[in-house]
């Protein structure tokens, strides 16, 4: 481990040139282009960084009938993703299942009601795979031989898994008040764990600071353009499963604001590219009352973030100071859309009547966004024939300490008959017999 210690990012960095760009880092804000390089902000505007595409070159190879005939994973959009030219993926991720939730719908006062299911992404279960597997590609590109991350806890298994699965070391850092369930499935996979008594927000300042100093590949840090990308799959997917439309209406949780801003970005390039007509999409953005920076600048009608301390249970969006927070503040407002927020008891709720209606156990991310949708219904701001999809991002047997004492322990009863029928007269429903 030592000699990591030692080597300083000039003596080791390696150039890479490429002539003519299928894609390159530029700045949000003043324009400013910064070829490929791990890096996530702006040196003359301190802007956050963004990967930008030539469009045209794209253009031959990137249609509804290629596409169609590729395997299904994300990698089917591979042209609109910032992968390496010799790059081959070895994990068929994404393409997780959309579907339409009619109990659900029923429950909220919908019709038209889709559930994007990122509860079985794979490998670890988040839609956090995605953003790594774009991510780990540009590690190995840029000759990183360790990876980390500041996480909230899917970010921790996603690079902790595909790390192992890649060869590359892995340094994880999180707050220490994270789920058990998260820290042993960042643990299992042999990475490096770090755990700061501190909130994400002081864990990911420590990162910047550890990224200027070691030759790490952060993967939400200077790798942080590329990584985001992968966040476009989401919405790529949700576009051509809906048979190459768009939605009316989506509701995505959100905890940097990073996956809300990203899927605008995919509609809007599919609709830039003539893949699907193009549609008004209100995004409506779904996060905890105890960790509401955007919902809260949203419904104060603010461009600005005013940082929160977080304490809620939804610990996957817990981040107190989001870093694409005004982004994700412009994408929600300028299509028409809202935020909301709700307590960590509707959280609950939701993630029991996710799984009870529609056979889906999510994580507490997934009980905001069902939570908030619910809430959209009744303020009219969503109606119900209009087509609207929710993204539940992450999986319930994550968080199963949210649901602690929900459910009485059981007393078990004997092998028998007798025991059974004793045991259902001291239940309250009885349940019609065969008949005698
Ligand atoms: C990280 C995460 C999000 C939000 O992602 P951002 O891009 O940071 O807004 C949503 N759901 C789950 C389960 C997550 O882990
Ligand atoms: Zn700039």
């Amino acid at each position: 481990m030592g000699t990591l210690f030692l080597a300083r990012p000039q003596l080791l960095a390696r150039k890479k040139r490429v002539a003519m760009a299928r894609y390159e880092l530029r700045c949000r804000e003043c324009g400013k282009t910064w070829g490929n390089q791990p890096r996530s902000i702006c040196d003359d505007c301190f802007s956050p960084l963004e990967v930008s595409y030539d469009y045209d070159a794209v253009r031959t190879s990137f249609t509804r009938e290629r596409i169609s005939q590729r395997p299904p994973d994300m990698w089917r959009y591979a042209e609109l993703l910032p992968l390496p030219e010799d790059f081959h993926p070895s994990l068929a991720t994404g393409f997780t299942p959309l579907f339409s939730a009619p109990r659900l719908a029923q429950r909220l006062g919908a019709k038209q009601l889709w559930i994007k299911n990122d509860a079985v992404c794979l490998p670890t279960l988040s839609f956090k795979d995605r953003v790594v597997a774009v991510a780990l590609a540009q590690a190995r590109n840029f000759g990183f031989e360790t990876v980390a991350c500041s996480s909230t806890g899917n970010l921790a298994n996603a690079v902790a898994a595909q790390a192992a699965r890649e060869g590359f070391q892995a340094w994880i850092f999180i707050p220490a008040d994270l789920e058990p369930a998260k820290i042993l499935a960042t643990r299992v996979y042999g990475a490096r764990l770090v755990t700061i008594r501190g909130s994400y927000d002081q864990v990911n300042r420590l990162c910047s600071q550890i990224a200027d100093e070691y030759r790490w590949g952060f993967v939400n840090v200077n790798l942080r353009p590329y990584y985001a990308e992968g966040s476009k799959t989401v919405g790529f997917e949700i576009a051509e499963q809906l048979g190459w439309r768009l939605p009316d209406n989506i509701v995505v949780p959100m905890a940097g604001g990073s996956l809300i801003t990203k899927i605008k970005k995919a509609f809007d390039e599919l609709v830039q590219l003539g893949l699907v007509d193009p549609k008004p999409v209100k995004f409506f953005g779904a996060q905890a009352t105890g960790c509401s920076p955007i919902s809260t600048a949203v419904k104060c009608d603010s461009s600005e973030i005013e940082p929160q301390k977080p304490a809620t249970i939804a610990r996957s969006l817990a981040i107190g100071n989001p870093a694409d927070g005004h982004y994700a503040i412009k994408a929600i407002t300028r299509s028409g859309g809202w935020a909301e927020d709700v307590c960590d008891h509707e959280v609950v709720e939701s993630i029991q009547l996710l799984a009870e209606c529609e056979g889906i156990f999510t994580e507490t991310a997934g009980g905001v966004t069902v939570g908030v949708a619910r809430k959209l219904y009744r303020q009219d701001r969503i109606l119900p024939d209009e087509i609207t999809v929710l993204c539940i991002t992450g999986n319930g047997l994550k968080t199963t300490d949210a649901l602690a004492g929900k459910y009485e322990a059981e007393a078990a009863i004997l092998p028998k008959l007798a025991e059974f029928e004793k045991y259902l007269q001291n239940t309250l429903e009885v349940p019609e017999t065969v008949e005698a």
